[in-house]
């Protein structure tokens, strides 16, 4: 392929975000015919799959506590099981179990849900949910569980195998994907901010459009568009709060128990949904049972025949040092600093433990070695999807946005001029006038 030195869109990153767009994009001038699908080129420095969605654990749920984010997600949802082989998809379903604390904002999330139409039962009691847990796995022995949300859609994906299926998707429809070439920097218009032109290691291509779908290292690109480092945000009382940073980083845990996926079948022989507990109960160590922690902690975990063995992860934790000081390079199984550790290992197979018996003593068949991943998060932790510098448009998802596979389809409308509704409520402006979304008492950041 001769490297192109014009293209009408281009956009950076061939992860689920950029190539999502593209993918939609292509379609969309398709269905219009009004342009040619030729104008589309994603650069890539590493290759299809190269960075967050490579190595996402790949689990696709509604289960959010902020409507503007149910709602993006049942839309996500749709694209998912419109091609679940193309994706890799597995529409197992998801649980949220969850403890007194948090019954409350699971009740409203189950409400909205049925507002919206997306199917899901909700068990409440402590002894109702051990026995919907019990229903389904016999060996559920969870303490401190009142409430089990059982999401009937969604599920999981396998992470590089989805991305390679939009790959095709946008492939088949004329869009140049160029891999092994990192963008370097912009030319910019002598009296606009708008990018005339990205410049790469092969070249420069000059341009109308930008997306940037740049995971972990949108700072990078932020930083070279020269957008602001710190930013105001007015709290919920009104009150600003001026000078915060724009980024920071989390390392999200995760690793896999090297037992047969099918150990995780449930009590009628089917392959289960995705389980997140979350929970106050003491924690005990599965190997000497000594206290790992008495405040509260989450879990989320599947059987993956991708992984080979039971794949999930535990809440990530922030980095302390300052986004400008953390190497996103070399990422994930690469980094020589951020890694998964025994510390995790030990916790998360102790939760698997206390949720489940047939986890007890399995510590032994964890698979060492390298997992788990940065991300970097916007100030409230949702996403922003907006445009900036009149003609580049960043899909800053915030580190859990593989199961945003609809996002793509969304922004690819307004490149197009038309604002869709679904992706008002996560633009950049939302921090200086106070529409920040609520706060869950999940012990995660993105819930
Ligand atoms: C361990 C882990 C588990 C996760 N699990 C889940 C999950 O279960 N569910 C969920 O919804 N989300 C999950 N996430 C989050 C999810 O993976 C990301 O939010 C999502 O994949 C980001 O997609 P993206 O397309 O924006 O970025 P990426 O997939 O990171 O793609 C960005 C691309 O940009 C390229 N790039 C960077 N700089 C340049 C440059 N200068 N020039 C050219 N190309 C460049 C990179 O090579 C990369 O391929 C997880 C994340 C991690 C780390």
């Amino acid at each position: 392929m001769t490297f192109p030195t014009k293209a009408k869109y281009v956009i950076i990153g061939a992860g689920i975000h950029g190539l999502s767009t593209a993918w939609h994009l292509a379609e969309k001038i398709k269905k219009n015919g009004n342009g040619s699908n030729n104008d589309i080129v994603v650069i890539d420095k590493g290759g299809i799959a190269s960075g967050a969605s490579g190595i996402a654990c790949g689990v696709v749920r509604n289960n959010y506590f902020q409507p503007a984010m149910r709602e993006l997600m049942a839309h996500s949802v749709k694209i998912w099981e419109s091609d679940p082989k193309k994706f890799s998809y597995h529409p197992v379903g998801y649980m949220q179990i969850s403890p007194e604390s948090m019954r409350k904002d699971v009740t409203t999330i189950y409400e909205q849900q049925k507002a919206i139409g997306y199917e899901s039962t909700f068990i409440e009691g402590e002894k109702d949910s051990a026995e919907y847990m019990k229903n389904m796995f016999d060996d559920w022995q969870a303490k401190g569980i009142t409430s089990v949300l059982h999401e009937k859609r969604g599920g999981y994906a396998n992470n590089s195998a989805a991305i390679y299926g939009i790959a095709d998707k946008a492939e088949a429809l004329g869009v140049k994907i160029i891999t092994g070439t990192e963008v370097t920097g912009f030319k910019r218009g002598s009296n606009s901010k708008a990018v005339t032109s990205v410049e790469t290691s092969k070249g420069t291509i000059d341009c109308e459009q930008v997306v940037v779908g740049a995971g972990p290292w949108v700072k990078t690109f932020w930083d070279k568009l020269e957008l602001p480092n710190k930013i105001s945000i007015k709290d919920d009382k009104g009150n600003m709060h001026d000078n915060l940073p724009m980024w920071k980083y989390w390392f999200l845990t995760e690793g896999v128990l090297g037992v047969d996926p099918n150990f995780q079948k449930t009590n009628d022989g089917k392959m289960p949904p995705v389980i997140h507990v979350d929970s106050d109960a003491p924690l005990y160590s599965d190997v000497d049972k000594s206290l790992i922690t008495d405040k509260m902690w989450g879990i989320y975990y599947k059987p993956d025949f991708n992984f080979n063995g039971v794949q999930g992860g535990a809440a990530p934790y922030e980095l302390s040092k300052p986004a400008g000081e953390v190497k996103v390079d070399p990422y994930g199984i690469d980094s020589p600093e951020y890694q998964t550790t025994d510390e995790f290992a030990h916790m998360w197979c102790s939760a698997l433990a206390h949720c489940q018996k047939r986890f007890e003593g399995k510590i032994n068949v964890y698979h060492k070695g390298p997992s788990g991943g940065l991300g970097c998060f916007t100030p409230d932790s949702f996403p922003i999807f907006d445009r900036f510098c009149e003609n580049v448009y960043f899909i800053a998802d915030s580190n859990h946005g593989y199961k945003m596979i609809g996002v793509g389809e969304l922004v690819a409308d307004e490149i197009l001029g038309k604002e869709k509704d679904l992706l008002k409520p996560f633009r950049f402006n939302r921090y200086e006038k106070g529409e920040l979304h609520p706060t869950s008492s999940s012990p995660f950041p993105w819930s």
